[in-house]
């Protein structure tokens, strides 16, 4: 992060970084539980909310009991990009097994309006290159980057021995045969040789725990779980509807501008404001996408790589620093780029008071960054309204609809942004490993992982996108990354005979330490208002969260490891 040109006395960063610890403070007062003030167990009157509404009925079938040789828990991007990478390693038993009716992960759930990756198409949609395909715009839109899901299936045969509509409930280590015994909730006792936990980073929503939430007459669904007949495709159906919308993450930064011109009336629920940045969205270049040579996506995701963790100059210079100057540079670049953001809001939105209520008070990273061109302006629509809940949230709903200071807010429909339960392994089902241990048992002092892939006594298993792996904003190149890596794995027990491969204690140990030296090395900390970024305040585990020694470092470090597999992992 480069020095501002234009800098400031250091007392102005010191009084909005005092303004920033007065916003966190007050959230914290107000929910002090942390994650516990959600809840993920949709179930009983809350299991509507998890209902798949884009899968037709029916789809019964007979209890599958055969033996495969990779089996995915989940089918979006980790297992996509890791089920091509092993087909191109010569592997034909290939299995995924999805919750959902089709491929697609996050795009098949999240088809709320307006849904658009957030990273440029080019970097964020993987495997352009091998499926010579071109999005057609800078941010593809949902629908675009599901079927791209759906052709990377077709393209390496994946729908063939895939089971959809079907949640893996146990996943327990057979010693004597050297395989994983796979239960689902369609009774199936599948086998296989490697199991690659893929069930996605934000997989199951979670919705705030608010009082009398159950008793709302309404209409009401997760932004997750859309409900189109309910809508209608083009919102149409909602135009003589009041609509609240409760959260304003980044799924409802891109819903609310599409709500705010279909509904009558829409209310809009903030806790916390998002930061909102220039989106600049554009339809592809043909000239540009003509002139790309084979290996091009590859080669533009290294260099941003580069780019993004610093170049040599800047890195000697930050050297120099002590640890102290070092955080202080990079806040007040952090707290310049906010006030650029809040410089925005002034410009863009005309009432002054719904202005200040929409300017974020933290740092910059602390909580997931916003784009879209549309959502600031979407206030300044006379149907919209912004109803600032300063830090404290709805804390009541009834039949009507939500309460905030003692007024209640009718409503015909409420849809639930809340979000999503972060990567837990083993949400959806009981892991077992050598020793019959269940994971979360072992993690039960603090996660314990190589790269947050490979733990010791589960062999032959493989978790993506989980903790103590590097964080990365374009999530599929850190995904792609470990599917290389666990392809890798892979062909070396099989072109070996070895029946299985567990990394080695000592190997564990060291990538542990490794992750509690790098805590605190970025802005995602205590000093962040609260958010699934920081567990929501609970910092109690130490080498729980994110490797934070830089993706490069994450990817040396990964790529070092494969070249002396031996030497890190038990083979037998
Ligand atoms: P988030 O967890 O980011 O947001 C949940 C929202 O609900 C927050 O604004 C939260 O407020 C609010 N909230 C919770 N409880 C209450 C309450 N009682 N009253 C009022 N507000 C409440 O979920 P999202 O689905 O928006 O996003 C999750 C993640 O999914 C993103 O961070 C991103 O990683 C990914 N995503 C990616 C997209 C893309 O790439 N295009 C698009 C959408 C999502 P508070 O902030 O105060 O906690």
């Amino acid at each position: 992060m480069s020095a501002t040109k234009d800098a400031k006395p250091q007392d102005y960063y010191d009084r909005i970084k005092d303004k920033f610890a007065e916003e966190r403070d007050l959230r914290l007062k107000y929910r002090p539980e942390g994650t516990a003030q959600y809840t993920s167990d949709l179930t009983g009157e809350l299991a509507r909310y998890e209902i798949d509404p884009y899968a037709d009925d029916g789809a019964a079938r007979a209890p599958i009991h055969d033996t495969v040789e990779c089996l995915f828990i989940g089918g979006g991007f980790s297992a996509l990009l890791t089920a091509a990478r092993l087909r191109e390693r010569g592997v034909a038993s290939i299995r995924i097994v999805e919750r959902g009716a089709d491929v697609g992960g996050t795009w098949y759930w999240n088809r709320y309006p307006g849904a658009a990756c957030d990273v440029p198409s080019y970097d964020y949609l993987p495997l352009l290159d091998e499926m010579k395909v071109m999005p057609s715009r800078l941010y593809a839109k949902g629908p675009e980057i599901f079927a791209h899901c759906q052709a990377i299936a077709r393209r390496y045969d994946l729908y063939d021995l895939a089971v959809f509509r079907t949640t893996v409930t146990s996943t327990v280590w057979d010693e004597k045969e050297k395989l994983w015994r796979i239960g689902t909730d369609r009774g199936d006792m599948m086998k296989a040789k490697f199991v690659i936990c893929a069930n996605g980073t934000l997989s199951k929503p979670k919705l705030s725990k608010i009082k009398g939430m159950e008793s709302f007459k309404g209409f009401s669904f997760h932004t997750s779980r859309w409900d189109y007949d309910f809508t209608g495709e083009d919102l149409s159906k909602l135009s003589d509807k009041v609509v609240g919308i409760i959260g304003t993450g980044a799924s409802a930064v891109q819903a609310i501008p599409r709500l705010g011109k279909a509904a009558k009336e829409l209310y809009v629920f903030q806790r916390t404001p998002s930061g909102i940045d220039f989106r600049n969205d554009r339809p592809t270049d043909p000239e540009w996408a003509a002139s790309r040579r084979p290996g091009w996506q590859e080669a533009r995701r290294m260099k941003a790589m580069r780019i993004r963790e610093g170049d040599p100059e800047t890195k000697a210079e930050l050297a120099a620093l002590s640890r102290e100057d070092k955080i202080r540079r990079q806040e007040n670049a952090n707290i310049d780029m906010m006030m650029r953001i809040h410089r925005r809001i002034e410009e863009v939105v005309e009432d002054k008071a719904t202005a200040e209520s929409l300017k974020p008070w933290y740092m910059f990273m602390c909580k997931r960054p916003c784009f879209d061109d549309e959502y600031l302006p979407a206030f300044n629509r006379p149907n919209v309204h912004l109803v600032d809940t300063h830090g404290k949230g709805i804390t009541e709903i009834t039949p009507q609809g939500p309460v905030f200071e003692g007024r209640t807010y009718p409503l015909d429909v409420l849809i639930y942004a809340t979000g999503f339960e972060v990567q837990k392994t083993g949400i959806y089902n009981q892991i077992r490993g050598r020793n019959g241990i269940e994971i979360n048992e072992t993690y039960k002092d603090g996660l314990r992982t190589l790269l947050g892939v490979h733990t010791h006594g589960y062999p032959n298993l493989f978790i993506m996108g989980g903790y103590q792996a590097s964080f990365q904003f374009n999530l599929t190149f850190m995904l792609q990354t470990q599917g290389d890596h666990i392809a890798e794995c892979i062909k070396h027990a099989r072109e070996h005979g070895y029946d299985t491969i567990d990394v080695l204690p000592e190997t564990e140990e060291w990538w542990v330490q490794q992750v509690i030296e790098h805590r605190g090395k970025t802005t995602r900390n205590q000093d962040c208002t609260p958010g699934y970024y920081n567990f929501e305040g609970e910092f109690n585990r130490r080498q729980d969260g994110n490797y934070n020694g830089g993706f490069q470092q994450y990817f040396e470090h990964m790529t070092a490891i494969r070249q002396q597999l031996d030497k890190h992992f038990e083979f037998s």
